[in-house]
Formats: C-alpha cells, sequence, structure tokens
C-alpha cells in the first residue's frame, strides 16, 4: 500500500490491525477525505479510543514534543504506578513543565489520606527521575477533581499547548473524552493541521485561537501486569468501584495467595492483622507458608485464578521478594493489583510477583 496519511493527526494509514495506530477499514480507502479510525470517532462521536504504540515507537514520537514548547500532563493508575509509569519521559520532553495526574481515585477506600498518597506519588516519580510541578488526583469516570485539574491547566501552560501522555489503561482515553465533554466548540476537535513533516498521530483539540490540547497514543508498558494476562483476566484484578478492604489476622508462618497472580508470606513476627487492598472480586487464599508451594503447583490457574490455564503459559513465574520491616503501617504494593498493609511492624515478609512486575514498600496510606 502507498503511504497515505491521516489528515486528522498526520499518522499513516493501515488497514490490517483495529488496535494499532492509523487503522482504517480497507472500504473506506476510496473516500475523498481520509481519516483514521480514532479521529473518525472523535469527529463524529466526540470520543477517542486509545491506540497503542510500543515503547519505542512511542519514544520517537514524543521526543518531537521536546522541541515544541507547552504543558504535559502525565497520567498514571494510581493502582499501577509503576507499571504505569513512562521511565523516560523527562529525558524526552526537554524543559517543558509536567503535572502528574493520578486516576482512578473514586476507587480507593474512603479512609485514604489523599495527602499522603499525592506525596508518595511525587516521591516515587522523583525517585524515577522525573521531576514534576505538581501532583492531581482525579476520577475521569466520575469527574473528581476535574475542576482543580482544568484550571491548574489553564495556570501552567501559560497559552501554549497541553500533550497529553500515559500508558495504555489508565483512563486516557476516559480523561480526554471528559475534557471534550465540558469543553465547548468541540465540533473542531480534531483539525487538519498536524505537524508538518511528522507522523505523530497526536489528536488535535483546540484550546483558544493559539493553542490545542493533544492527545497522544498510550504506550504499552512491559512492567503492566496487564500485558501478560488476557481481557478476562483483567477485568478480574481491576477494581470497578471503592475497594472494601478484607483483614486477615496470621500467625507467622502463614501465606496468602491475591488469585495466583502475587504471593504475601509472613514469614516471622508477633500475630497481628494484615489489611488486603484488592478488588472486591479478587479471591484471596489463605495457607500455611509450608503448604504454599505445594498449592501453587497443584491449584494454579484453577482454584488460584487468575491467571486461567490459557494465560498462565505467557505469565512471567513469581519472583521472591524478602524484606525485613521495623517500622508501623506500611504497604507491601503489588502493582495493578493493589496492596497490603502491615500494622505492627518488626516483621519478616515474602513478596512474591511476576517477573518484571516488581513489588514496592511506602508508608501506609490510610
Ligand atoms: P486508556 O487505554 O488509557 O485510554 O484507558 P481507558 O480510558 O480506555 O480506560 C481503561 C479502563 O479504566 C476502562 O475500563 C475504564 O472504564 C477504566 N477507567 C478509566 N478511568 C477511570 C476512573 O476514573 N475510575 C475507574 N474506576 N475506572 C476508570
Amino acid at each position: 500500500m502507498e503511504d497515505i496519511i491521516c489528515q486528522g493527526c498526520g499518522v499513516q494509514i493501515q488497514t490490517d490491525d483495529q488496535s494499532q495506530p492509523g487503522f482504517l477499514p480497507s472500504s473506506a480507502l476510496n473516500k475523498e477525505v481520509i481519516i483514521c479510525k480514532r479521529c473518525f470517532r472523535l469527529k463524529h462521536y466526540n470520543e477517542v479510543q486509545d491506540v497503542s504504540y510500543t515503547d519505542d515507537d512511542f519514544l520517537k514520537m514524543i521526543s518531537q514534543i521536546r522541541d515544541n514548547k507547552g504543558l504535559i500532563i502525565k497520567i498514571v493508575d494510581i493502582f499501577d504506578f509503576n507499571g504505569s509509569f513512562i521511565k523516560s519521559l523527562q529525558r524526552l520532553t526537554g524543559n517543558n513543565p509536567i503535572l502528574l495526574v493520578g486516576n482512578k481515585v473514586d476507587l480507593l477506600p474512603k479512609s485514604t489520606n489523599i495527602n499522603k498518597l499525592k506525596q508518595w506519588m511525587k516521591k516515587s516519580a522523583s525517585d524515577l527521575g522525573l521531576t514534576v510541578q505538581d501532583v492531581f488526583l482525579i476520577s475521569a469516570a466520575k469527574g473528581n477533581g476535574m475542576d482543580e485539574l482544568e484550571s491548574a491547566i489553564e495556570d501552567y501552560r501559560k497559552r501554549k499547548d497541553v500533550y497529553v501522555v500515559g500508558s495504555t489503561n489508565v483512563g486516557k482515553s476516559t480523561f480526554i473524552n471528559r475534557l471534550i465533554d465540558r469543553s465547548t466548540g468541540v465540533s473542531d476537535a480534531i483539525t487538519t493541521s498536524y505537524f508538518p513533516g511528522t507522523t505523530l498521530g497526536f489528536i488535535d483539540i483546540p484550546l483558544d485561537d493559539k493553542s490545542s490540547l493533544y492527545d497522544t497514543p498510550g504506550v504499552i508498558n512491559r512492567n503492566q501486569i496487564s500485558h501478560y494476562i488476557s481481557d478476562s483476566d483483567l477485568k478480574v484484578i481491576t477494581p470497578n468501584k471503592e475497594i472494601k478492604p478484607r483483614v486477615y489476622q496470621l500467625n507467622e508462618k502463614q501465606t496468602l495467595y491475591i488469585g495466583g497472580l502475587a504471593r504475601f508470606d509472613f514469614v516471622k513476627g508477633e500475630k497481628q492483622s494484615f489489611v488486603c487492598y484488592f478488588a472486591n472480586q479478587l479471591s484471596i487464599h489463605r495457607t500455611k507458608l509450608e503448604n504454599a508451594d505445594q498449592l501453587y503447583e497443584n491449584h494454579i490457574g484453577e482454584l488460584l485464578s487468575p491467571p486461567n490455564p490459557e494465560t498462565l503459559k505467557q505469565l512471567p513465574s513469581l519472583k521472591a521478594h524478602t524484606i525485613r520491616i521495623k517500622e508501623k503501617k506500611i504497604d507491601i504494593v503489588f502493582p495493578g493489583l493493589g496492596w497490603i498493609t502491615i500494622p505492627n511492624g518488626e516483621v519478616t515478609i515474602t513478596a512474591h510477583s511476576p517477573e518484571g512486575v516488581p513489588t514496592s514498600i511506602r508508608t501506609s496510606l490510610i
């Protein structure tokens, strides 16, 4: 096929894969004005859908932002901070200011300390080499926090362009759709003036006469657990309403399995109540530490699911990480799944998670 460019966003048109940038059904190729499916949906239904780029393509694409002055909005999923973090962003985006936005705040238990969560996000971003101007928590789905974020965007952008970046599944399309919904003049949400000479696939949403908000395609991130499981498994691990904490009183030498995707061993310490924050529909199994390996071997993919027997083949094996914890109220974070709060400290635990999706610890948010 000769190179055809989408007149909406500038991406190269292809007719093979719906989930990839630039898709257009071949039956629509003879139209006078050719726009990709993503731009088509935006134009006719005022709705964006995410398409995904691999890391390499994304890096090439995003490096274009470095030469353009503007504000960057980086969206992460607060349940998958590390997994949904795009590590090379700072290097590739030059000196543009960055606002870090944590999405899906509606899923947190009411007792969550929002300020602690913001501090943790800021510190984690900084540990990963990204300096951010400010941190916001929103629910793109429910609308929480949007007023505050929108006014911050106006303040920080100083009449310049805005680029929204995020890895797949963080809720970027939901966020953009909400912005479009809230703003007026929606009908020209896409323009034909893409960056000349580049194929970016950015969707251009005018903010005023001189500047625009650009939706960039999502990045597939290999540290995301969603990368390794099926769509139906993803439904099980993704919370769909406010999380109800589940409490387990454990003695030392007891183990919890989170489905079959993570494992928590209480190796040593005084009996205490561990509080689990995972999707309400994700099952947790308690067993003796000495039986834990056997249980996994016999029941992974059935009693311990997700994964299912099919997706089990593509799941990396669980990697163990043993930590001695002195402080009280520490969270062990399992990216993409949730976390377990250890109330009393003075314990040794082993956290197991799929290789490539490492666990981390933080001061408890609750
Ligand atoms: P994208 O791949 O980043 O564009 O993500 P989507 O906008 O398609 O959202 C991914 C998933 O997260 C979908 O199942 C959404 O319904 C869900 N989602 C997005 N925003 C929110 C939110 O604020 N709260 C909750 N609970 N779910 C959300």
